[in-house]
Formats: structure tokens, sequence, C-alpha cells
């Protein structure tokens, strides 16, 4: 169950991360679009704007009061030369041209190319304006053109090898060129790059990674919650949760090694239920098993926080007690048999009193091993049980 709601949390987070991730592209496309147009549009308003503002190599003033011939063509170049400049110091990299078969352009006229062609046919058709994106090289230019118009009629057009036309007519056009400045655009964008790279990492690190972690630490912590229940159990009785015979076994060796290395005093109780045969016999089995865990219970309740209780047998128990001197542990001993004597235990409609009988062992007269101790103290417990029960034998 527990681990069923660790996946789905796991599905859930990893949703709501993909679906962050990805509003994080989409929102990284979008800027990096946004930014790369942004100077397209600046280059195109700015030439939008200044072919508004700066016209007046067509006006009817100027044209009316030319005379042709040289004069009148220096001071076009002069006007031309004029607005170029004043465009340039505007805007570097601008740059203004004419197009044209008008006798009075056609010297300033610049060669005829792809976006003359395209531009002129688009005015010709009507349109005020024209303009693209034209490259050259690594530099990338808007182009924006509108119609020149004649500023009077023509009518030695014919003498000078261009057909005659009229006031108004359309002669040609009049260009400016503005550098898109895609520096920063291009910075920005490897910054955007950059992002959307981290993003993906993200989304690797929080998708897959970590997860993946999440799930090894929860199997690790599984696989260890399941090793120490299996240790605790390996240790344990099953009927009365006291620590097993294996256990005690094992406890009573490193005590008495450590406790006869420092000198210290460790006693030895067994404790064995009296007539236990005649329990079961009488009241069945089950009752018998109410009677062992009852003692168990009240025998783990009075043991302090340095000794180790546990059942090494049917209805047998045994106390690991540090620290105390013989006297003491007989008084310890007296203190187990007295609790367990005082014991009433409701069993159907009869009331057990179940009584014990205790031997007592210590190290403190010689340095002895475990199996010494322990026969010590059964030899005593048989003493007892010699001696009438419900007693004990130090
Ligand atoms: P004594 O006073 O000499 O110790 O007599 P006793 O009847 O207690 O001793 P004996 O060794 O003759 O019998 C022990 C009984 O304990 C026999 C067995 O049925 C019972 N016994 C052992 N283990 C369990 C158990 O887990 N549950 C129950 N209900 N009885 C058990
Ligand atoms: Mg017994
Ligand atoms: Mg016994």
């Amino acid at each position: 169950m527990a681990r069923k709601s660790t996946g789905t949390r796991i599905d859930v987070f990893v949703v709501a991360d993909a679906v962050l991730i990805s509003l994080a592209c989409l929102m990284i496309f979008m800027a990096y679009r946004e930014i790369n147009a942004a100077p397209v549009r600046y280059a195109q308003n700015m030439a939008q704007t200044l072919l508004a503002v700066g016209d007046d190599l067509s006006s009817e003033d100027l044209l009316s009061h030319l005379r042709l011939g040289d004069g009148g063509q220096a001071e076009l170049a002069r006007r031309l030369n004029s607005e170029r400049q004043e465009l340039h110091a505007a805007q570097p990299g601008v740059n203004v041209q004419i197009y044209s078969n008008h006798p009075d352009y056609k010297r300033l006229s610049a060669p005829a190319d792809a976006f003359y062609e395209t531009s002129i046919h688009q005015v010709s058709e009507g349109a005020p304006i024209t303009g693209q994106v034209v490259h050259n090289g690594s530099q990338s230019f808007y182009r924006a053109a509108v119609p020149l118009h004649a500023a009077k009629d023509c009518r030695d057009c014919t003498q000078r090898g261009v057909a005659d036309y009229k006031r108004g007519d359309l002669v040609g056009l009049r260009e400016v060129s503005v550098p898109i400045g895609g520096e920063y655009a291009q910075i920005i964008g490897k910054l955007l790059y950059a992002f959307a790279a981290l993003a993906l990492a993200l989304a690797g690190v929080l998708g897959i990674i970590f997860p993946l972690l999440k799930r090894v630490h929860a199997e690790r912590a599984s696989i260890s919650h399941r090793a120490q229940t299996l240790e605790i159990e390996a240790v344990t009785d099953v009927l009365t949760g006291l620590f097993n015979r294996r256990y005690f076994e094992q406890a009573m060796q490193r005590y008495l090694q450590e406790f006869n290395d420092v000198g210290g005093s460790l006693g030895l109780l067994i404790l064995d239920l009296d007539h236990f045969k005649h329990v079961n016999d009488t009241y069945g089995h089950d009752a018998g098993d109410m009677v062992l865990k009852e003692v168990a219970l009240r025998l783990k309740a009075i043991t302090r926080e340095n000794d180790v209780v546990a059942r090494i047998g049917g209805e047998e128990f045994a106390v690991l007690t540090p620290y105390v001197g013989r006297q003491q542990l007989v008084a310890v001993a007296e203190r187990y048999r007295e609790m367990i004597g005082s014991l009433k235990i409701n069993v159907g409609s009869a009331v057990l009193r179940p009584t014990i009988s205790v031997g007592v062992a210590t190290n403190v007269d010689s340095v002895i091993d475990a199996r010494q101790l322990f026969k010590d103290a059964d030899t005593k417990l048989y003493e007892a049980k010699r001696n009438g029960r419900n007693r004990i034998a130090a």
C-alpha cells in the first residue's frame, strides 16, 4: 500500500515537471522568435519613417526651378549627398538611393537590381511603399522604397532618348536601407539556448534522475526495514515477545566476557513455573499460553534497563542482572518470586495462581564461563524444586 502511494506521488511529480519544463521551453522559444524579429521590425520602422520625413529630392519647388543640365544635376547631387550625411549621422549604416531613367536623375541613379525590379513593379501597381530584408554578406538590411514622381512634364525627353512623360508620372524610386542590428539578438539568442539547455538538464534531473534516486532510496529503506524485521524476529520469542534462547545465550556470553574482564559482577536467574503441566492438563493449552504471556509481561515490567530477560524454554525464563552482588541477587530473585506469586489469572471461571522456582548463580566468587554459570543456576533451580517449589535457591 505504502509502495503504491509512493509510485503515484512520483508520477504526479513527473507530470508536473514535464508540464513546467514544456512551458519554460515554449516561453523560451517565443522569446527567441520575438528577439530575432525585433531588430527587423526596428529597421523596418526606421526605414519607413525616414522615407516619410526626408523627401525633398523630388519636390516640385526644387525641380521646377532647376535648369536642366549640369547645374541642376549638381544641385540634386548636393541634396542627395546632404540627405545621405544627415541620415548617416542619425543612424550609422543608413543609406539613401534613387533609381530613375529621368534625365534629371539619371546620373545620380543607382544601378537597377532585383529589389528595384520588384519594387518598381509593386509601386506601378499602386503600392505606396515597398520593402524587404536583403542579405549582403554577414550584414542584413531592411530596404524600403517609395515612388518618385516627375515634378513637371518632360517634352524633350524623346530627343534625349527617353519617352516623354507628364508631371506626376512614375519616374523611379527613392530608397532608404537600414542595417539590421542583430548583434544583441544573437547574444540574447545564445543566452536563450543556454536557458533551454538548462531547462532540459533540469527536466532530466527532476523528471528522471530524481525519481530514480528516490525509488532506489525507498527500495534500500524497505530492504533495510525488512532486514531489521528479520533480525528482530530472529531473536524474539513469538508467544511472549521476550528475547529467545538463542539471543539469550549470545548475550550471556558477551556480558560474561565483559564483566569477567573488568571484574564486574553478573547475576543469572533461571525461573521455572511450578507444576505447569498441571495447568495445561487441567485448563487446556490456551490457558497455559495465557499464563506464559502474563508471566512474561510481569517479568519485563520489573527488569531494570540493563537486565536481559528471555524465555529460554517451554515454561522456563532467564534474567541476566549486571552490577549486583550475591545478596542483592537473592533479593532480586525473591522479588520476582513474590511478584509472580501474587498474580491472579482468570481462565474461564477459574482463577490461576502461578508460582515459580528460581535458581540463582553469579560470577562474583570466581571467573567462570557461560556454560558453567548456566549450569550453576540450573542446579540451584532443581534444588529449589526439590525443596518444595515456589522458592529460590542460591
Ligand atoms: P515442575 O514444577 O517440576 O517444573 O513441573 P512442570 O509441570 O512445570 O514441568 P514439566 O517439565 O513436567 O512440564 C512442563 C510443561 O510445560 C509441559 C508442557 O506441556 C508445558 N509447555 C511447554 N511449552 C509450552 C507452551 O508453549 N505452551 C503451553 N501452554 N505449555 C507449554
Ligand atoms: Mg515447570
Ligand atoms: Mg521446566
